[in-house]
C-alpha cells in the first residue's frame, strides 16, 4: 500500500478506484510509475478525480501553473502504461515520453525505467510518430533540372538589380551571401504547366505558380537544388496571398545550416534570416530554418535540437512569432525565447543596428 498512500495524499476515493478497477493488482511495475517520475520532477501531483482510473493535476514542467497539467497513471497506452496532457501549452505523452522529454533520460533508459519492452525496430520512432516525421521524397528530377537552370539565370538577374542588392545588404543578405546561397531574382510573374516541371497536374492543380520576386533556393551540398521560395514583390493592398511562396513540387522540411556539432542551435523563422546569421555567426551555433512560423521540426532538426545545449527560438516578435515559441518549447523544454530586442525579425533588427553575434552570444 505505500505507494499508494504516497500519492494519495490519504484519499479513500481514490484507493476505492484502484480496487474497483483493479489496478492496485497489477504490481509496482505497471504502476504509478508516471506519479513517481512526476515527483522526481519536483510536481507534486494531486488526484482529482477518477477518470480513467484516476487523474491527477499538478503545475506543468514546461509552462508552469497551478493544475494545468494532468496525468492519468494507470491509462494503458500503447507501450506502456500513464499518459499527461497540459491544457496551457498542449504538451502531451505517455510515461516513456515523460522520462525523456521532462526528466531527460535518454530513451532506452526511459523505456527500461518505465518497465515497458519494444520490438528493436521501434525503438526510435515511437513517439516521433506524434510530431509526425516525414521522410521527404526529393522533387521529380525534370524538377530539380529545371530549379537548377532557373537559379542560375535568376542569379544572374538579382545581380543586375543594384538597388535591391542594396536593400538586402542592410538586412544582412549581403553579397556574400547572395552569390553563396545563390538568391535570385524572377522578372515576372509566370505560370508553367505542371507536367513540364514532372509534376502531375489535375484539375485543381493543372499550373504551376512562379511570382515575381526575390527567389531563395535551397541547395543541397551535392549542389541539387530541392527547394524554391519566392519572396513575393509588388503585393497589393488587399492581396490575400502570402508573401513567401514555396514553389509546388519542392521538398518539404527545414534547412539546417552551420556544422550540426554545436552546442548551441538557434531557431529562425526564415530563409533569408537564416542566410544572413549564417554568415554573421556560423562557426559558433547551428541554425535550423524552419520556413514558415507554424512548422513542425522534422527528424534531423529534433536530433538536432535534443543534441543542442542551448536552443535559442529567434522567432517574429508578433502573434506568430510567440505561436512559434509556445510550439517549440512544448517539444523541447529547454528552448529559451529569443525574439530580436529591436525589429520584427532578424533582418530588420541588423538594420537598426543590432550587433546580432554580440546579442546571440550574451542570451
Ligand atoms: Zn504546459
Amino acid at each position: 500500500m505505500d505507494h499508494v498512500d504516497n500519492v494519495n495524499n490519504g484519499d479513500w476515493t481514490h484507493v476505492f478506484e484502484i480496487f474497483l478497477h483493479g489496478h492496485y493488482l497489477d504490481g509496482r511495475e505497471n504502476f504509478m510509475i508516471l506519479l513517481d517520475l512526476a515527483q522526481q520532477a519536483g510536481l507534486n501531483p494531486k488526484w482529482a478525480a477518477g477518470t480513467g482510473g484516476g487523474e491527477y493535476h499538478s503545475p506543468c514542467p514546461v509552462c508552469g501553473g497551478k493544475d494545468r497539467f494532468f496525468m492519468q497513471p494507470s491509462r494503458q497506452m500503447r507501450n506502456c502504461r500513464g499518459s499527461y496532457r497540459c491544457r496551457q501549452c498542449g504538451i502531451y505523452g505517455d510515461t516513456i515520453k515523460f522520462a525523456q522529454m521532462i526528466l531527460k533520460y535518454p530513451f532506452k533508459e526511459a523505456v527500461e525505467i518505465v518497465g515497458a519492452s519494444l520490438p528493436d525496430n521501434q525503438y526510435h520512432s515511437i513517439f516521433r510518430k506524434k510530431i509526425a516525421f516525414i521522410t521527404r521524397p526529393m522533387p521529380p528530377a525534370l524538377w530539380l533540372k529545371n530549379a537548377s537552370n532557373l537559379v542560375e539565370i535568376s542569379h544572374r538577374h538579382l545581380l543586375d538589380q543594384s538597388p535591391l542588392l542594396a536593400d538586402l545588404g542592410l538586412r544582412g543578405v549581403s553579397l556574400e551571401v547572395i552569390k553563396k546561397h545563390k538568391l535570385g531574382w524572377i522578372k515576372e510573374s509566370k505560370f508553367y504547366a505542371r507536367d513540364s516541371w514532372g509534376l502531375d497536374a489535375n484539375e485543381a492543380h493543372s499550373q504551376l505558380w512562379m511570382p515575381k520576386g526575390l527567389l531563395i533556393p535551397s541547395i543541397e551540398n551535392d549542389s541539387s537544388v530541392v527547394r524554391l521560395k519566392v519572396r513575393r514583390c509588388d503585393i497589393a493592398a488587399g492581396d490575400k496571398l502570402p508573401r513567401y511562396v514555396m514553389i509546388s513540387g519542392s521538398m518539404g522540411g527545414m534547412i539546417i545550416l552551420g556544422s550540426i556539432h554545436n552546442k548551441i542551435a538557434v531557431v529562425v523563422g526564415s530563409e533569408l534570416d537564416a542566410y544572413a546569421l549564417r554568415h554573421l555567426v556560423a562557426q559558433t551555433v547551428s541554425i535550423i530554418c524552419v520556413g514558415g512560423s507554424s512548422k513542425n521540426p522534422d527528424r534531423l532538426t529534433d536530433e538536432l535540437a535534443r543534441k543542442a545545449n542551448t536552443l535559442l527560438i529567434c522567432r517574429d516578435n508578433d502573434v506568430a512569432g510567440e505561436k512559434m515559441f509556445t510550439k517549440w518549447r512544448a517539444l523541447y523544454p529547454h528552448a529559451k525565447d529569443a525574439p530580436t530586442p529591436v525589429g520584427k525579425d532578424i533582418g530588420e533588427a541588423i538594420e537598426q543596428g543590432l550587433n546580432i553575434k554580440e546579442w546571440l552570444l550574451n542570451i
